[in-house]
């Protein structure tokens, strides 16, 4: 379960002070399928930081499986970004000077896996995302909708009980970005992780059991999959999810 409580974020930029969170209440409980849908700039982003552990609130807990992440001391905080929780950036934040297959397999490195373990796995999940024949690859020899698959691969690699994703489908084409909600969803249901979606695209909510709508640094509204009335073929563009 991944509790969020009263969390609100501030940025100081000068004299300008930005509130990004104003107080965000979420419940989610585990092996459920969470989207995030809101406008630009409500705060999705800065709210999977503090989920993930990533930044500090400036008010407020996140709990993960009841523990106050901010009470876990460095080594624990790092093995929770390493081996429970797989980010999937808005930005990829790939590693531009290593192929994709060090890419997936650095996160298992860092979990003390052996490389020939890693390496095999990396490879399984490089095929799982359609890049099987890209694993020499660099990043800026990929295009974005590769780029994606590899940061998906790479978020699978130490099996996370959770996945946060950031517009995982932002750059894909429609059948690839079909492909990996399938994954995503595939995960959620037969292996039990979290999955926390922040996302524009519509198909989303297809696969979701829950859509939590922000705005403004706020939950607007929490829809339950039986209240969602949103068929496949009602595929939405940005402007439809900002207007909401
Ligand atoms: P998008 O859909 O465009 O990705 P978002 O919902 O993810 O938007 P955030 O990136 O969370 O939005 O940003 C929320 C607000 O916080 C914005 O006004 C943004 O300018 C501000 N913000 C985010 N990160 C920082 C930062 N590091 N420093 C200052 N302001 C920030
Ligand atoms: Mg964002």
């Amino acid at each position: 379960v991944v509790r969020v409580s009263e969390v609100t974020k501030s940025f100081n930029l000068g004299k300008i002070t930005v509130q990004a969170l104003k107080g965000i209440n979420l419940e989610i409980a585990t092996g459920n399928y969470i989207s995030i849908m809101g406008p630009s700039g409500s705060g999705k982003s800065t709210l999977f930081n503090m989920i993930g552990g990533l930044d500090k609130p400036t008010s407020g807990r996140v709990y993960i499986d009841e523990v106050d992440i901010a009470q876990l001391d460095a080594y624990e905080l790092a093995w929770l970004r390493c081996r429970k929780i797989g980010y999937i950036f808005q930005t990829f934040n790939l590693i531009q000077v290593m192929t994709a297959l060090e890419n997936v397999t650095l996160p298992m490195t860092f979990a003390g896996e052996t490389s020939s373990a890693s390496m095999e796995k990396g490879m399984e999940l490089l095929k799982l995302v359609g890049l099987g024949d890209r694993y020499n690859h660099k990043p800026n020899e990929l295009s974005g909708g590769q780029q994606q698959r590899v940061a998906v691969a790479r978020a699978l690699a130490n099996d996370p009980s959770i996945i946060l994703a950031d517009e995982p489908t932002g750059n894909l084409d429609l059948s690839t970005g079909e492909e990996i909600i399938a994954l995503l969803k595939k995960l959620s249901r037969e292996r039990n992780v979290t999955v926390i979606s922040a996302t524009h695209d519509f198909k989303m909510l297809n696969v979701s059991d829950q859509v939590v709508w922000i705005r403004d640094g706020l939950v607007d509204k929490v829809e339950n999959r039986d209240e969602l009335n949103i068929s496949v073929g009602q595929i939405g563009t940005r402007e439809a999810a900002e207007t909401h």
